[in-house]
């Protein structure tokens, strides 16, 4: 069995198969459907190719089951929360980025912090690690 990724305010399935489906909104309001892989590390992503979103923009991450925008704005606005139940039934919260081309990861389980990814730094004071 393969880990379940769910919508922390609904608790919908956003796995469907090998990928993660998000809706993205952009600041001009455009919105898109993006495709993330559930491997943590793994920075490939899909959408369809009339998506233009350029490097270092910021769009919101919204779970396409329940519109709700997925921030973590008690830890800043450039991160996003789901969950993730482990093929052992384990939950932990995946924090990402939600910058194009920032590849920044967090696994909190059980009060630990694991962090992947080239830009973790700038994220992590808001964890309380330095
Ligand atoms: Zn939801």
């Amino acid at each position: 069995m393969k880990s379940d990724y769910i919508c922390p305010k609904c608790n919908g399935h956003l796995r469907v198969r090998n990928s993660i489906i998000f809706l993205t909104k952009d600041k001009k309001g455009h919105s898109a459907l993006v495709l993330l892989s559930p491997e943590v590390g793994d920075y490939s992503f899909h959408m369809h190719k009339s998506v233009e979103i350029a490097d270092g923009e910021h769009t919101n991450f919204i779970c396409p089951i329940c519109y709700e925008n997925l921030n973590t704005d008690d830890l800043n606005q450039n991160l996003a929360k789901v969950l993730r139940i482990d093929e052992n039934g384990k939950k932990s919260e995946i924090i990402f980025s939600q910058i194009k081309g920032e590849k920044c990861t967090f696994i909190v389980c059980d009060g630990n912090l694991e962090a992947f990814g080239d830009h973790t730094n700038n994220y992590l004071d808001h964890f309380g690690v330095k």
